[in-house]
């Protein structure tokens, strides 16, 4: 199996690079994001629940989020492996993700953490707030994120350097060029 955490800020291109790591890999894509957003549009109570933190820009409960996780784990049947987008958040999810996978016999192959600057994250956010529709891309709510993002989300760089899978990536270029950096970091960690 091949399971890989995109992690980095929101607006860093985790998204983005997961959709063209999924077409290279034939992975499955889990994206807590989409997930919470897909409950709020079905008016689910998880939803309901989650729009009240989502719209602060602050994190949805672990322990929330980790049975969701759970959930959406079983419900597929996974061949190659999973890129898990937006997922972990906090060091009680990274344990959560680790015991779950272990559990299935499996567990994370490689993090990929994306690298772009605040200045250009904001920039990007406010860009696709004009065209996603979504609560969370105004200004007010970036800024939530931004310090969420700094205060609970990225001290997990650390527990996976500790785990011997960290691997920064520069964020900022074409597409293209961010995708063939993480393409060779993939293969390379499968070629050993
Ligand atoms: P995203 O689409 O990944 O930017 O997530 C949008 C929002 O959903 C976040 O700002 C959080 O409120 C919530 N969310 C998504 N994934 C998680 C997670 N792993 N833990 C807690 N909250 C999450």
């Amino acid at each position: 199996m091949l399971n890989i955490v995109i992690f980095g800020a929101p607006g860093s291109g985790k998204g983005t690079q997961s959709e063209l790591i999924i077409k290279e890999f034939g992975l499955d894509h889990i994206s807590t994001g989409d997930v919470l957003r897909a409950e709020l549009k079905a008016e689910s109570e998880l939803g309901k629940i989650a729009n009240d933190y989502i719209t602060k820009g602050q994190l949805v409960p672990d322990e929330l989020i980790i049975d969701m996780l759970a959930k959406v784990l079983d419900s597929k049947k996974v061949s190659k492996g999973v890129i898990f987008d937006g997922f972990p958040r906090t060091i009680p999810q990274a344990e959560a993700l680790k015991k779950m996978l272990n559990e299935r016999g499996t567990d994370v192959t490689l993090m990929i953490n994306l690298h772009v600057d605040e200045e250009e994250l904001i920039n990007r956010l406010l860009e696709r707030g004009k065209r996603s529709g979504r609560s969370d891309d105004n200004i007010d709510t970036i800024k939530s994120r931004l310090e969420v993002y700094h205060s609970q989300t990225a001290p997990l760089a650390e527990y996976y350097i500790k785990e011997g899978k960290h691997h920064a990536i520069e964020g900022v270029g074409t597409i293209e060029d961010i995708f063939g950096l993480i393409k060779e970091q993939i293969n390379a960690t499968i070629n050993g």
